[in-house]
């Protein structure tokens, strides 16, 4: 994606958007900040915070919706699904193609000035699984 006007792209910056795009798990603040330091390692966890932060607000990641726990990071800006484990809160992209129409048909029904969605499957992850499966043996 496209840099926004008036957005600077610092050093800083772009090593945390590498970082972030480059993991596929959806991390936490915390958890990126663990990457990004072995690449800067004078960089600050508030540091990290305020990049993501400004990098979502500018429409360069996606902040995930905050359930229960941290706030999770996506370096995919596109739409797509999420499915999250209900066993370890390991969070993974389902390749879905976005359903065609799904928000304007849901606006129709709804007094609501909708202006999007989330939709997230859940389950159990194959690690879990494999415990859960080893558990009734
Ligand atoms: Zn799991
Ligand atoms: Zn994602």
């Amino acid at each position: 994606m496209d840099k926004p006007k008036g957005f600077k792209m610092t050093a800083q910056r772009r090593v945390i958007l590498e970082e972030l795009r480059r993991e596929k798990s959806h991390p936490s603040a915390d958890e990126l900040y663990l990457r990004v330091r072995r690449r800067l390692p004078d960089i600050s966890i508030a540091t990290v915070y305020r990049n993501l932060e400004l990098l979502s607000e500018n429409g360069m990641i996606r902040r995930l919706w905050e359930g229960s726990g941290a706030r999770r990071y996506d370096g995919t800006t596109e739409d797509h699904y999420h499915v999250s484990c209900e066993g370890c809160g390991r969070l993974d992209d389902v390749p879905l193609a976005a359903v065609d129409g799904f928000l304007e048909r849901a606006r129709a029904l709804s007094a609501y000035d909708l202006r999007g969605y989330r939709l997230e499957f859940y389950g159990l992850c194959p690690a879990c699984r494999a415990d859960f499966e080893n558990d009734r043996i």
